[in-house]
């Protein structure tokens, strides 16, 4: 088997050779440990699924310190040029560079790939120690943007040119000088939220409900507060539901329609009709509602759609319910390009580099998911039970084994051999 590139097809389909070429960050910190484990696990089940006729090769690509430290570049052009050739990489938790230059290098390489979609599913393992009653109601699909908002980095600080400017525009051109409660001291950041940037965003998350089929899509959202930013978010993804996927959902906004031409049991029967045909259920929720409803009510909501900064506190309060980021998968993704990279949620933790403790489940789980993304879902299955055996057996790392009565505590390395076991 002569090693061969992921592609895309002219109908922007990816096309996965059975030997891809798929580079590799291993990180800093605890990087090295958790992706040598990830690695072994990968490869354990693609040989396990798939004999000799699936194989991986992997190359390594520099990035974070290991970069600095060899060539004096945190993100050498080299490495973002192959991320961009072989479409699909994997990478560990790197150092944010303090002082100068790159503000982090996990946003310069979603800039630099378009990487739009923030990919996040938060599901529970029986038996991870989770501070919830009901952990096994918390299925759920994140789709953050991560592109835009506030997040976009267009900033200025108090007292220097660029916001007195802006000062002078607020005050001048949009009369709204007595917003700005204390002027002199003021720093401002610009939050851009598009009709493209919200719908490339909200289209795969409803592709993904369809292709996986989920019960219902929510745009969440402060639209009340901000009204042509997170107020045109929900609007502009109603509006693209109904327009590109007309007759395969039911949406809240037709839902309230209905309710005003032809009263409220009208609307209600229609909606239960609806969810009796298998329509896919689009609705939407202010973001602090969401937040007390993913602790009281976490079995109503499937795959959830929203902007950048609500994306991201959104995103680590589910994967705290569920046992916390030490088990939670991540991924940035344009699934227009294909491009798509795999990553651990959690830090560098450099504290415990080198010891061989920390637990690599967030990095193996990014595996599993770049596997679904590939095609290759036999791989992803039976690293999933290998992962929930292990935590059954309660042959566990450091953090599960703290939180759990009569645990056995193994090693990083350990771990991934357990799971091996476990296929
Ligand atoms: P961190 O996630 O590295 O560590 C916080 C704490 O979480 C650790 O002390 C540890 O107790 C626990 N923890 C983290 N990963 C774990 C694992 N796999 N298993 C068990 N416990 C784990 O967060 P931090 O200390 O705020 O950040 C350290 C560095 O990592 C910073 O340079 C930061 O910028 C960077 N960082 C990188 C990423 C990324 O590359 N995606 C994400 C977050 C932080």
């Amino acid at each position: 088997m002569t090693p061969q590139k992921i592609s895309l097809d002219s109908n922007g389909k990816l096309i996965v050779p059975d030997n891809p070429i798929i580079p590799f960050i291993e990180g800093d910190g605890i990087g090295p440990d958790v992706w040598r484990a990830t690695k072994r696990v990968l490869d354990a089940a693609v040989e396990h699924c798939y004999n000799d006729s699936r194989k991986i090769e992997w190359k390594e690509i520099l990035a974070g310190e290991k970069a600095y430290n060899k060539t004096g570049e945190w993100l050498p052009k080299e490495s973002l040029d192959a991320a961009k050739e072989y479409l699909v990489s994997i990478k560990g938790p790197l150092t944010t560079p303090v002082g100068g230059g790159i503000r982090s290098l996990n946003v310069a390489l979603r800039q630099e790939l378009d990487l739009y979609v923030c990919l996040r599913p938060i599901h529970w393992f029986v038996g991870v120690p989770s501070p919830v009653h009901y952990p096994d109601r918390v299925d759920m699909v994140v789709f953050r943007e991560n592109t835009e908002d506030i997040y976009a980095g267009i900033e200025c600080q108090a007292g220097t040119e660029e916001a007195e400017k802006l000062l002078n525009f607020i005050r001048t051109e949009m009369n709204a000088g007595d917003k700005v409660r204390f002027p002199e001291t003021a720093s401002f950041g610009i939050k851009p939220v598009s009709k493209e940037g919200t719908e490339r965003l909200v289209r795969s998350a409803i592709q993904y409900a369809l292709d996986h089929k989920r019960s219902s899509v929510t745009l969440v959202h402060k639209g009340n507060i901000m009204k042509f930013t997170e107020g045109s978010f929900k609007n502009w993804g109603y509006e693209l539901a109904a327009r590109e996927f007309g007759d395969k959902i039911y949406s809240w906004a037709q839902w309230e329609q209905t309710k005003k031409d032809k009263g409220l049991d009208f609307a209600n029967e229609e909606m239960e009709k609806a969810v009796h045909d298998g329509k896919l259920v689009i609705k939407d929720v202010i973001a602090d509602n969401f937040l007390q409803q993913i602790l009281l009510a976490p079995q109503d909501y499937s795959v959830i759609a929203t902007l950048n900064l609500n994306g991201d506190y959104i995103s680590d309060a589910l994967a705290a319910a569920v046992g916390g980021i030490g088990i939670s998968p991540g991924a940035n993704i344009n699934y227009k390009t294909g491009h798509a990279i795999f990553e651990a949620t959690h830090g560098t933790a450099p504290r415990f580099a080198n010891t061989d403790t920390m637990n690599p489940s967030s990095l193996i789980l990014s595996g599993v998911m770049m596997f679904e993304y590939m095609g290759w879902d036999d791989a992803a299955k039976c690293i999933k039970n290998g992962l929930q055996t292990s935590i059954m057996h309660k042959r566990v790392t450091v953090d599960f084994y703290k939180l759990m009565d009569d645990a056995t505590q193994v090693k990083t390395s350990e771990f991934a051999e357990e799971i091996i076991k476990n296929f």
